[in-house]
């Protein structure tokens, strides 16, 4: 990721660098709550990051279970 992409959750930031090193592309698009997506692309599946999380924990434990399920599938 190119600097002034980093999540604002350093909770989550990991899970992202996480996700990107098992091979998953992570986008950052930011629209409205959605800070941007983890995709893995040979599934064409997707797992949506909130901005804003309540609970970085939570959201980066979700990132990991995409990242689990995904990676080194690309
Ligand atoms: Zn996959």
């Amino acid at each position: 990721m190119a600097l002034g992409d980093r999540h604002q959750k350093k909770d989550v930031e990991a899970a992202l660098k996480r996700a990107e090193a098992a091979g998953l592309k992570v986008t950052h698009k930011r629209n409205g709550h959605t800070w941007g997506l983890v995709i893995c692309c040979p599934c064409n599946k997707s797992h949506r990051v909130n901005c804003t999380p309540r609970n970085a924990g939570d959201e980066a434990n979700k990132i990991d279970n995409f990242t689990k399920h995904h990676g080194g599938h690309a």
